[in-house]
């Protein structure tokens, strides 16, 4: 079976947020759209309302699981979590989103649990502008690329999002390194979420100068329709996809993607916080499975493209 919503929108994908806690202090984060952004270990989800949330789900026909965060791997119980989730029958993609920080020394170990890929946050090599954006040593992420790659992560993403003025030329260089490490490298547009305004209008980039650039130079591009209609450019030697919500009918008409908050709410869209679901709640005071599934459908029945295509 796989839930529709009233859009026409099948639902394959649900991003679990595992924890709020962060090593790191992006200047850009969005914090996936959660409101508030601390919350000690104690307060999180433990790891079997997690692989709950996650088998019903799967009942209900998803089958991608991405884990993120704050950064997933402060959880010293991941690899619990990673495995409850893998043993599910019908999952057919596990992945993880990290700051790749920590990934060096844990990578290896990530992958024996059954996590099969990672998108590692990497918005410059410029080691400077990476402590000035992150508070992070670049160092530490490098290592955590090559962990990925040499663990057998599959693919291994980067993931750079694109601030005018401080990253955007760096994007020759991030594919020479994406080459380099047989990495894909992905350019995402800065989402207003949780970004202050002025902010968001100095440094947002539409990326359409940077795509121009990627057709031109592509041997192919292809579309994923299950996957906002992203596209993907394949030059001779190296693969960027483009990740560009904004003013993109497009993107939302081709979402598949439920969100679970680091407080057991199911929120339908990052954009908005004004549809949130609590199955966290219910659960905790004994609601059955079938309890559970309304609660999803309910969610699904809300889900609402964010752009519309006019
Ligand atoms: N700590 C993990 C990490 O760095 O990947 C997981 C959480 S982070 C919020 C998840 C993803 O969101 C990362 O790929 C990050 O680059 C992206 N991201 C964060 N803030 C963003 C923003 N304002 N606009 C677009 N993408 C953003």
């Amino acid at each position: 079976m796989t839930l529709v919503d009233q859009y026409g929108r099948p639902l394959l994908n649900l991003r679990i947020a595992i924890t709020r806690r962060c090593n790191l202090r992006c200047d850009y984060c969005h914090r996936e759209g959660e409101e508030c952004n601390t919350h000690t270990a104690s307060e999180e989800m433990t790891v079997e309302e997690i692989v709950r949330i996650a088998r019903i789900a799967v009942e209900l026909g998803i089958n991608r699981i991405k884990l993120t965060g704050g950064e997933p791997l402060m959880r010293r119980d991941l690899c619990e979590i990673v495995k409850g989730i893998a043993a599910i029958p019908g999952v057919k993609d596990l992945s993880m989103t990290t700051n790749g920080s920590m990934l060096g020394a844990q990578a290896r170990e990530l992958r024996a649990c059954g996590l099969k890929r990672v998108n590692i946050s990497l918005p410059t090599l410029n080691s400077e502008v990476y402590h000035k954006l992150t508070e992070g040593r670049i160092e530490n992420v490098i290592d955590g690329v090559k962990a990925a790659v040499e663990a057998g992560f599959h693919p291994v993403k980067l993931n750079m999002v694109i601030l005018n003025d401080i990253n955007d030329a760096d994007v020759p260089e991030m594919m020479d390194f994406a080459r380099q490490t047989g990495t894909i490298l992905q350019l995402i547009e800065l989402d207003p979420v949780n970004v202050d305004g002025s902010y968001f209008a100095i440094y947002h980039n539409l990326l359409d100068t940077h795509e121009e650039v990627l057709r031109q130079k592509a041997v192919k591009v292809e579309t994923r329709k299950f996957m906002n209609n992203r596209h993907i450019y394949y030059l001779p030697d190296v693969t960027v996809e483009v990740v560009h919500p904004t003013e993109n009918g497009e993107f939302c008409a081709h979402c598949t993607r439920l969100r679970v908050t680091s407080d057991g709410k199911l929120k339908t869209c990052l954009m908005r916080n004004d549809k949130l679901v609590d199955v966290l709640t219910p659960m905790r005071r004994g609601a059955s499975d079938e309890e559970l599934k309304k609660l999803f459908l309910r969610a699904n029945q809300m889900r609402e493209p964010y752009n519309k295509i006019l």
